[in-house]
């Protein structure tokens, strides 16, 4: 999926603006003496931009339009740190809304079905990306928000609605809730919208099955727009995105280059289109490829697996954020280690375990040495894990990249 000449075109016009804004990308571009691209080879040469690039430019550091044309601003959240600050110009708001409306589209939602929207509104683009597809359809929006679910099924029955957003969680807490009140012959929902979380395919079932509804996955992230970038069709063969606004790349974490079509690796998106914050080259993180081939139902947008998860791989562990990482740095800070170790995690007895192997050689006294590991781990994470000390070269190497965590709670 090599960029074309017209995305080449867009990009530049968004190089300009990002140049003239004086952001940080526009100084790294200048940095590295681009001005211009020509060609797919020179497009794939440009510098990508991260997280933590966002996060520096706080609070209105990715401001590329003139003030005066910004009308909104949007945030992600801040789980580390600083927040980062989408502005949004009213032609951002407006393509942002085409681009869900055709979402809708996709999932063979019509101007004569009943919205209901679950997700949050605020600074979070959830709530309000979903509405303001729904409007541009000119479907019947029932905004409801997160939360209390007596008055959500409430007006679930009352208003008939025909169509269920909601993250994967609260769609299956709401099947539940039906199936406990017996109230499924008074719901008329025939489809779900579920925003981008992470969900099983035993998860999709029961709620498609207890809900007896339709389940579409819709794609997006904050920083580039929000959800509704991409959908999968009735097909369900992949995630169609969006073209048109957005150029995507499939990237390997490590090195950094392009991979063929059908291999994994990490999306990378270019927005072609956007003006109050354009993003070159936006490592996602996200873990998917590129399918090739076309789809049964025609259509000529392009399409990308379902999201496999994280490439920083964070762990959740009795409800704290963990990651491979943060453990690597504790364990760099003691001499007597190699630099091999393994993390595995369980669930025993209702509670999560974290055990840390580690390497050393026979010169030191193995229980103290964990002890103090077992210290330091705490006072980074915030909980004590089970450290092993194990003799140099018990651990497993292989040429590739050594799979150090290994999560055995959903095996
Ligand atoms: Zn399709």
């Amino acid at each position: 999926m090599k960029i074309d000449d017209r995305q080449i075109e867009q990009v530049n016009g968004r190089i300009k603006a990002l140049i003239t804004a004086g952001s940080f990308y526009g100084k790294k571009l200048e940095e590295a003496g681009v001005g211009e691209i020509k060609t797919a080879e020179d497009f794939e040469k440009l510098p990508f931009s991260e997280k933590n690039d966002l996060r520096d430019a706080y609070p209105l550091g990715l401001m590329t339009a003139p003030e005066e044309e910004i009308v909104r601003i949007h945030s992600s959240s801040g789980t580390t740190g600083l927040p980062v600050i989408i502005p949004y110009t009213a032609k951002d708001v407006d393509d942002w809304a085409v681009m869900f409306k055709r979402c809708y589209e996709f999932a063979g939602i019509t101007n004569t079905d009943r919205i209901q929207i679950t997700p949050g509104y605020g600074l979070w683009t959830a709530g309000i990306g979903f509405q303001a597809g729904a409007e541009k359809l000119g479907a019947m929006v029932i905004p409801m928000g997160p939360g209390n679910t007596d008055k959500q099924l409430q007006m679930m029955m009352d208003m008939k609605s025909t169509v269920l957003c909601a993250t994967s969680s609260y769609a299956l807490l709401l099947a539940e809730e039906i199936e406990k009140r017996g109230i499924k012959d008074k719901i008329c929902l025939k489809k779900g919208v579920i925003g981008s979380e992470r969900w099983g395919e035993k998860m999709r079932k029961r709620i498609s099955t207890e809900l007896g509804i339709e389940l579409y996955d819709i794609y997006g992230l904050t920083e580039i727009y929000g959800p509704g970038i991409g959908i999968n069709c009735k097909y369900d063969t992949g995630i169609h995105y969006w073209d048109d606004y957005l150029y995507l790349e499939i990237i390997d974490p490590e090195t950094g280059k392009n991979v063929p079509d059908g291999e994994w690796g990490e999306i990378v998106i270019t927005t072609l289109v956007k003006e109050g914050a354009p993003l070159i080259r936006y490592r996602t993180h996200d873990l998917s490829r590129i399918i090739p081939g076309e789809c049964p139902c025609g259509c000529s947008y392009p399409r990308i697996d379902v999201i496999q998860g994280r490439t920083d791989d964070m762990m959740k562990i009795k409800g704290v954020n963990v990651f491979p990482k943060q453990i690597e740095e504790v364990l760099k800070s003691f001499s007597e280690l190699s630099s091999e170790y393994q993390i595995r995690i369980s669930h025993l007895d209702g509670r999560d375990t974290m055990r840390i192997y580690v390497e050393t050689t026979g010169e030191y006294d193995f229980d103290a040495l964990s002890k103090k590991i077992a210290e330091s781990v705490k006072s980074k994470i915030g909980f004590t894990p089970i450290v092993k000390v194990v003799e140099l070269g018990l651990l497993p190497r292989s040429e590739k990249k050594t799979k150090r965590v290994i999560d055995e709670r959903y095996s």
